[in-house]
């Protein structure tokens, strides 16, 4: 028809080269990885046609039964593995494998900029894709149809820097891809060996891979294909009977995490009755590099009746348990369910439930039995928890009870349960510190008062704690109180009550005093009742904690405004001292107490309005305390 049967060459993109040779060069010790990738890369292609086939059945073409099939030439040392799958147009074939725009591949290369180092141990950390075919093969030849298309077209490249590509011939849609396979891998033209792989890499594939067998009857050669997989999505079988290595497998196909990733936990269970769902739900040990980079929405496909209707499905978990990957399978939900469908659809709802429910289940047994997988958990993954805790209502105290932070009584992370069953007898409230690092908090002045009381206060260093405080506020009817917050009230004797009235009744010229200088900086100036060897303190009537209004503003976010209340220590010498300056109507007293304000804008992790002045008066005090030198 005039369409010229020339191959056309054209180069790799730069980074499928580069992809290219790293894979060569740092996996060369893990070969057979290349047959799981392109038997997932098969199943792929089925799973986009069983779910493009819901709408268009035309596209099966009569063929309805998707298979994988693996067929070797030992004497010419070729291997080709074939599926009934979508297949690709010749524009398709040329983006899907001449660049790097593809999950695995690139989130490779992303992290390998990131990481600025060329590690090349690196890559097996990641599905690295077809490029795999490379480590076994010297030239690799692709012939695509994609389904309800008319031409097929063959790709071929001997992974160098190009590939060709040519019209083909190919009777129905699907994609063979044949190895030409070097010299010193001839081992995988033998059956064997690829029986072997099958069932040790891809068992959990739910096509079937057939494996093409030559029966010798008399003097005549019979060919079939035997299926060497289960052939059974994982999730539908009973646990009793899936090994862990097996769930490993699937787990790494799923998480595009690589080679040797195991998960931290995995939930699998099946609801039957009014509704009945499976789901095979994994908590990894690390972030993959699509959830560090804010690219992956949710981690969790959607299957109705095993067939993939959706992978990052949003509507079956909350947010914050985006890094949570795995497989929901509905029998209930119609196969052409849509976006809008799913967000109203109450049973849509119910499998959200109890996918956070059991998320939470084996959560909570990983903490209490196995601790140190916990921590791992927490370092990766804690600000998930905590960003659930202050946005998921539902499950806000569970989430709590899965919360760690550092605090004046532990020298680790600690709980809220363990803080709760340390509390001291008559002991109010629980008690947390915002700010930016323990070591800021912990000589804030603002503790004091707790520590002489023997209260533990908590050291919430991270910005997404403020958030959490603020949505936490109680738990088992203890409530969480800022010992930065204006409404902090702290039990004391009578005795002491009446020395503290005392002592300030002693110093009311210097209360008004400050009330003058500070104006409207501050709403209110008061005496304090949680400082004991500090002369003064900033506590927060409203808005956000002072280290959390700045890391705001160097996050170039709008400040919301905040109101701050000054304390005044009565039984402090230097309030004693400034009464007496006041009397004396000395010109010193205002200098002295903005040095006091702005030692208290410091200590509560706020940045000063004009660090040049304090810097200035603090160079004064230094001259006069230097001047008998
Ligand atoms: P990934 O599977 O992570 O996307 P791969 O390198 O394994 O990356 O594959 C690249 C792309 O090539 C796939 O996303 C898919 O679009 C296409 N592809 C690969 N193998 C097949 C196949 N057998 N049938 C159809 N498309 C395929
Ligand atoms: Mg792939």
């Amino acid at each position: 028809m005039g369409i010229m049967s020339e191959p056309v060459t054209r180069p790799f993109q730069a980074e499928v080269s580069q992809v290219l040779h790293l894979v060569i060069h740092s996996l060369y010790s893990n070969k057979e990885i290349f047959l799981r990738e392109l038997v997932s890369n098969a199943a792929d292609a089925l799973d986009k046609l069983r779910f493009r086939a819901i709408t268009e059945p035309a596209l099966l073409e009569g063929d309805s039964s998707l298979v994988i099939r693996l067929h070797v030439d030992e004497s010419a040392r070729t291997l080709t593995i074939e599926d009934n799958g979508v297949g690709m147009t010749e524009e398709e074939v040329a983006q899907n494998l001449g660049t790097v725009a593809h999950s695995g591949s690139r989130a490779f290369l992303e992290q390998l900029a990131q990481s600025g180092n060329k590690d090349a141990r690196l890559i097996g950390q990641f599905g690295v894709g077809f490029y795999s075919a490379y480590l076994v093969a010297d030239r690799v030849e692709v012939v695509t149809r994609a389904a309800g298309g008319a031409t097929a077209t063959k790709w071929i490249s001997e992974g160098k820097d190009t590939f060709s590509l040519e019209p083909a011939e190919r009777a129905s849609r699907g994609t063979s891809i044949t190895l030409h396979l070097k010299e010193e891998q001839a081992e995988f033209a033998q059956p064997w060996r690829l029986r072997e792989l099958v069932t040790r890499y891809s068992d959990y594939v739910s096509y079937p891979i057939q494996l093409e067998t030559k029966k010798k009857e008399g003097e005549s050669e019979t060919t079939a294909w035997e299926t060497v997989n289960r052939a059974s999505a994982l999730w539908q079988r009973s646990k009793s009977e899936i090994k862990d290595s097996e769930y490993d497998e699937f787990f790494q196909h799923l998480a595009h995490l690589g080679t040797d990733a195991k998960p931290l936990a995995r939930a699998h269970f099946k609801v039957e009755g009014t509704q009945e769902f499976a789901g095979l739900l994994f908590v990894p040990a690390e972030r993959s590099p699509e959830l560090r980079f804010g690219m992956k929405p949710r981690g969790v496909r959607l299957y109705v009746k095993r067939v993939l209707i959706m992978e990052e499905c949003e509507e079956l978990v909350p947010e914050w348990m985006r890094f949570v990957v795995g497989v929901v399978d509905s029998d209930d939900l119609p196969l052409n369910v849509s976006r809008e469908l799913l967000q109203e659809s109450p049973a849509v709802r119910v499998i959200r439930k109890t996918l956070v429910k059991q998320v939470l289940d084996a959560l909570d047994a990983m903490a209490s039995e196995r601790p140190d997988d916990f921590k791992k958990f927490y370092e990766q993954f804690g600000v998930y928890l905590k960003e659930g805790a202050a946005t998921d209502y539902e499950n806000k105290d569970r989430l709590a009870r899965l919360l760690r932070w550092e605090s004046t009584f532990a020298t680790g992370l600690t709980s809220l349960g363990d803080y709760v069953a340390r509390m001291k007898e008559g002991q109010p409230a629980i008690y947390y510190a915002v700010g930016e690092s323990r070591l800021a908090l912990e000589g804030a002045p603002h503790l004091e008062g707790l520590k002489k009381r023997g209260y533990e206060v908590l050291f919430m260093v991270e910005p997404i704690d403020q958030w959490v405080s603020e949505s936490l506020r109680e738990l088992d009817g203890k409530k969480l109180i800022s010992a930065m917050q204006a409404d902090l009230k702290l039990e004391e004797s009578e005795d002491e009550k009446k020395a503290r009235e005392i002592a300030a009744g002693a110093l009311e010229k210097v209360l008004s005093r400050t009330r003058a200088v500070l104006g409207d900086r501050v709403r209110e100036v008061r005496w304090s009742e949680r400082l004991t060897d500090s002369p003064c303190c900033l506590v927060i009537g409203r808005g956000a904690h002072g280290s959390v209004q700045r890391a705001l503003r160097d996050a170039g976010r709008e400040v919301p405004p905040r109101e701050r209340i000054f304390e005044l220590n009565p039984s402090h010498p230097v309030l004693r001292n400034l009464e007496a300056l006041v009397e004396k109507n000395d010109p010193q007293v205002a200098e002295c107490l903005e040095l006091l304000y702005d030692q208290a804008v410091l200590t509560e992790g706020a940045p000063l309005d004009d660090p040049g002045a304090f810097a200035r008066r603090m160079t004064d005090v230094l001259l006069r305390l230097t001047k008998g030198a």
